[in-house]
């Protein structure tokens, strides 16, 4: 099957020839990718890698930082980026929340990644020297304790047949892994129904703080989730799989493609069409309309929904966008079975922050809590909140909390989620606030601008929220953005302010 050729790939060409992107190139990419330059030159201005300048140092801004030195070491960070006549600024997670502070330099279109930086690390970069150990993958032994998820499969599973599949899928329970939660059989029954061209496009564009189970899994345990996706493709009938990964994961993006090539070697792949694709490096690009978006070329901005991918997704084609771990759990039910999948009931956990050993873990789902925050080695009695799911996520109050079950439901009924699962740990005397602020510095940052109550309502909430307001009029600004704004990122914005407010309203200042 011949695949169709893609704008953003046949621009990181050219700009990887040349280390910058001349107007012939640009052209050359549009007609090469059959679009008109307009579109081009639009991808140009909007993804940030084509326009990068110059050299600059980018202290990573993310949830755990901002409870810790976050001031100090940007303070650190301008002092040593002065004396060495370089740009200094911040980035938003680079999935290194177990393993930072990092900083990210970047000299033109290179980047290169450290963690842990302090003070005294950025001063020997402006020395000259190395800020500190180099951190472009996450290390393999973050995956803490066993795992079903961390183990190579040494045989790949075969195909069982689409009923077969779908069926057992749907007894499993999987539901979609990137934080939705949506019934994947669903999913996968409805691009089965639709006829014609099909496309999976597997979601590896995890951008949301404190979230890194995506990234271990696509640098450490490739071949499960191609295995995944494998299997997703012949169960809805689509000819062609495109693996998106998250724009600045180029280590993960290697190990992908690596991956890809071997298991076409081996024939598992036969008859599919498969690629990788270097996202545009954006946290809008996870949401799934906007990742189909990019992958045509066009600005990363969500689409309105209906229609779904299901029904119109990659180039008006029926498209399974399914996120990576799910595609690894797929894999792992077609190998062992539904009924041993569900009593085992795994699931990942990206845990960080106050604990003695931050990582991965794959814990069974439901587990209270308080045993998973014991397990990355947590002193819960010292703790005072966990941020779930994420940045998009809410401040969950500990001991109050301890029993919360980890699975789909229960925490949706008491107003959090699981989302992708992230928790991040805070130990009593952390300055929750000062969290906050990140987040919503983190969501004003991240706005698409497609809608004005997000687009608007963005640095609005971050200004709030250095300012440390908490009024009556702060709710009307939440309820602006849930109920007004078009996707996600905007509609989940408020709640781990809102979360702060409401749990820790008396003891935070
Ligand atoms: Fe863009 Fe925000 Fe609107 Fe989503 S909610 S479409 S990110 S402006």
């Amino acid at each position: 099957m011949e695949s169709t050729p893609l704008l953003l790939p046949l621009l990181d060409e050219l700009l990887e020839a040349r280390g910058r992107l001349e107007p012939a190139d640009v052209a050359a990419a549009a007609r090469a990718a059959g679009v008109p330059a307009a579109r081009a030159w639009e991808a140009v201005r909007f993804y940030p890698r084509y326009h990068a300048k110059g050299e600059r140092w980018l202290l990573v801004d993310e949830p755990v930082v901002r409870s810790r030195n976050f001031a100090e070491l940007q303070d650190a960070l301008e002092h040593a980026a002065a004396s060495a006549g370089v740009a200094a600024g911040v980035v938003f997670s680079y999935g290194l929340e177990a393993v930072g502070p990092a900083l990210v330099v970047e000299r033109g279109p290179e980047r290169r990644v450290y963690a842990p930086v302090s003070p005294e690390g950025l001063a020997r970069l402006a020395a000259g020297g190395e800020p500190g150990p180099a951190a472009e993958e996450l290390p393999r032994e973050l995956a803490r304790g066993e795992g079903l998820l961390f183990e190579p499969m040494a045989e790949l599973p075969g195909f069982p047949g689409a009923d077969e599949l779908i069926e057992a899928v749907r007894e499993a329970g999987l539901r979609g892994l990137g934080g939705a939660l949506f019934p994947t059989w669903r999913k996968l029954a409805a691009v089965r129904q639709a006829d014609g061209v099909k496309y999976v496009v597997v979601n590896g564009d995890e951008s949301e703080p404190g979230n890194f189970k995506d990234r271990w899994l696509i640098e450490h345990n490739p071949r499960l989730v191609w295995a995944g996706a494998a299997l997703a493709a012949r169960a809805v009938g689509a000819g062609e799989i495109i693996f998106y990964v998250r724009g600045e994961y180029l280590s993960a993006l290697a190990r992908l493609e690596a991956a890809r090539r071997e298991l076409e070697a081996e024939g598992y792949l036969e008859g599919l069409a498969t690629r990788t694709f270097r996202g545009g490096g954006l946290y809008i690009c996870g949401e799934e309309s906007a990742l189909l978006e990019s992958l045509e070329g066009r600005r990363a901005e969500p689409r309105l929904k209906p229609p779904y991918p299901a029904q119109e997704g990659l180039f008006g084609r029926p498209t399974l966008v399914s996120n990576v771990e799910t595609l690894a759990h797929l894999a792992l039910i077609a190998r062992m079975g539904a009924a041993a999948y569900r009593r085992r009931a795994p699931k990942l956990f990206s845990i960080s922050g106050d604990v003695a050993r931050p990582g991965v873990y794959e814990l069974a789902l439901g587990t209270p809590l308080a045993a998973a925050l014991e397990a990355a080695g947590a002193e819960v009695s010292g703790l005072q909140a966990v941020l779930l799911g994420g940045a998009a996520g809410t401040f969950v109050k500990l001991p109050d909390h301890a029993d919360l079950p980890l699975d789909y439901d229960t925490p949706r009924q008491q107003g959090d989620s699981l989302g992708p699962g992230a928790l991040m740990v805070y130990e009593n005397g952390r300055d929750l606030w000062a969290v906050a602020e990140g987040v919503a510095a983190f969501f004003a940052h991240e706005s698409c601008g497609k809608c004005f109550p997000c687009s608007l309502g963005t640095p609005h909430l971050h200004a709030a929220v250095a300012r440390r307001e908490r009024g009556p009029g702060l709710e009307e600004l939440f309820l602006a953005l849930e109920q007004g704004s078009l996707c996600g990122l905007g509609q989940a914005a408020p709640w781990a302010v809102r979360s702060l407010i409401n749990r820790f309203g008396e003891v935070v200042s």
